[in-house]
């Protein structure tokens, strides 16, 4: 175990055991200075006045047997009470150190490292060190868990450690902070390997395969790495370090996996802007800010508006107009995607029940929800409120949200459908088993993605794909939507592969609830309101 920078402060009992220890100290100290003292008499005593030897011997002598005695009953005491409290603390200092570390790989726990690693940044500056983090977290590691089981993946996490102790200095500070994710804080200085060394070692040592018996499990990990700022500038703190470690480590993620990624300052200024759209978006959904628009959803064959996709919109007073791809994600990594899907169904469901009956809504749902439980539940009771018929709601749903926790989604999907909620499965084609996870699970639509219907008049390969797809949704008796249509050319080559719905600029621009409901007004009605 690598506790060679635990620090072990004093305790209670071994305070306790102290007093003892010093007062059973003292009685022995004073007996052996009474025996001194007694022993200096009875010297004078023997020498000099002889008249007092027989009765003044007698009682030094007794006097001599007691201290004698009190010495090694002192003394045996002592011993006993030394004993006790050295295996005590031994029993505190060990429990210290569980308190202090994670039971799997014996890494410090999050709350030492945090004490650890600020005291580290100190007296490391003052050698004139610069302090710095690598972040590891180990690739699609929920797949070894799924595929070899959690004891496995225990191992897995295990010799992960073992392997990142063989990589890092005697001094460094590793600590596991999550499920599969660890932190390494070690100092740089003229005399170690820069980080890119110690980065590169760990991705490389980490991407070997693991043993187990008579097979192996291939792994891998992204290593993310980061120097602390100098101290007084902006960012010398721990946390900061930590942060863009972290930043770096999901980069080499976003790049591919299993490799080593080093912080820079372009990576800061994506940071920072995220986290002020974290700040903005915190603000806004207080106020419930984000609001939806409209997205046409037509028959192909007879050009009637079957119905919308409702999309988020977010015009920031701070920021501007931000897109859903910049603030979506955010709202993802900070828990507050739930909260903000809930204010733009709500807003939307209210808005389309006053639309005609035959209009339906298709809201996103993110992949995070359906790891909730009661998410169908939730869904139905907003509807309730709402007043908006189930029949008419379409959720659509990304193939990750199926990848993740399959069983959970088919009871999800089981609630919604019982319902009338129809299902459908968004950006096909862009996933790892598109067709695969199309048989998985009951859906009523498949959503092409754009990626193959925009630029489908001038690309060949991109049209053969969208007719298969095609023909594939036939098969399987499901209708397609084809999404991103731009041009009178991509609608009429989709309406002659029998593409049942389009949607896209083509056809209508985004439109707000009372663009809708104008569109769909009564002629006679719209001339009088005109
Ligand atoms: P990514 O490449 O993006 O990191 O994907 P991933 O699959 O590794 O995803 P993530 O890092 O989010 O998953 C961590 C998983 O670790 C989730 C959880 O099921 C699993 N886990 C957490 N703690 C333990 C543990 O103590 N033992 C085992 N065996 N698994 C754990
Ligand atoms: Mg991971």
């Amino acid at each position: 175990m690598p506790m060679h920078n635990m620090r072990i402060s004093g305790s209670k009992t071994a305070t306790h055991f102290g007093g003892e220890t010093f007062l059973i100290g003292g009685i022995t100290m004073a007996a052996i200075l009474l025996l001194v003292g007694t022993g200096a008499n009875w010297l004078s005593g023997f020498w000099g006045i002889v008249d007092y030897i027989g009765q003044s011997r007698g009682a030094t002598a007794s006097t001599l047997i007691l201290n004698i005695a009190l010495i090694l009953f002192g003394w045996r005491r002592f011993s006993e009470l030394s004993q006790r409290a050295e295996n005590s603390s031994r029993g505190e200092a060990e429990a210290r150190q569980m308190a202090m570390t994670d039971p799997l790989t014996g890494f410090y726990n999050r709350t030492a490292f945090q004490a650890l690693g600020k005291q580290a940044l100190v007296d490391w500056r003052s050698s004139g060190l610069t302090p710095a983090a690598l972040m590891i977290d180990i690739d699609a590691f929920k797949s070894v868990n799924d595929l070899f089981g959690h004891d496995q993946g225990d191992k897995v996490i295990r010799i992960t450690a073992e392997r990142i102790l063989s990589c890092i200095p005697a001094n460094a500070i590793p600590a596991r902070v999550g499920g599969d994710e660890f932190i390494i804080l070690l100092p740089i200085g003229a005399e170690t390997h820069p980080i890119d060394d110690y980065g590169q070692i760990l991705a490389s040592v980490l991407s070997y395969a693991i043993d187990i018996g008579p097979s192996s499990i291939s792994t891998s990990s992204s290593v993310g790495g980061a120097l602390c700022a100098p101290v007084d500038g902006a960012g010398d703190d721990l946390d900061t370090l930590l942060r863009h470690a972290d930043n770096a480590m999901y980069q080499a993620k976003r790049t591919g996996r299993c490799r080593f990624v080093r912080f820079c300052s372009n990576m800061d200024a994506a940071l920072q802007q995220r986290d002020v759209i974290e700040r903005e978006l915190r603000i806004a959904l207080e106020r419930d800010d984000i609001y939806p628009v409209y997205e046409a959803m037509i028959d192909l064959a007879t050009e009637q508006t079957l119905g919308y996709e409702m999309l988020a919109r977010w015009n920031s007073a701070a920021l501007g107009q931000i897109a859903p791809v910049d603030f979506i994600p955010v709202a993802e990594e900070t828990g507050m995607i739930a909260r903000l899907s809930e204010q733009l169904m709500r807003r939307s469901f209210a808005e389309a029940r006053d639309w005609p009956e035959g209009l339906s809504l298709a809201v996103n749902i993110s992949p995070l929800q359906l790891r909730d439980p009661w998410f169908a539940q939730k869904l139905l009771k907003l509807l309730a409120e709402t007043g908006f018929p189930a029949q008419r709601l379409i959720i659509e749903i990304t193939e990750s949200a199926i990848v993740d926790n399959i069983a959970l989604v088919r009871t999800i999907f089981e609630s919604l459908r019982n319902q009338g909620i129809r299902i459908a499965l968004d950006d096909f084609g862009t996933g790892y088993n598109s067709v695969a996870n199309l048989r998985s699970l009951p859906f009523d639509t498949i959503k092409l993605d754009r990626e193959f219907v925009t630029s489908m008049d001038n690309d060949a390969g991109r049209t053969a794909i969208t007719e298969a797809v095609l023909k594939l949704g036939q098969a399987m008796g499901l209708p397609v939507v084809a999404e991103g249509i731009e041009s009178d050319l991509t609608a009429t080559m989709l309406a002659n592969f029998d593409c049942a719905v389009g949607q896209g600029h083509y056809f209508s621009k985004e439109l707000s609830n009372e663009d809708v409901l104008a569109a769909h007004q009564p002629r006679a009605e719209r001339r009088r309101s005109a």
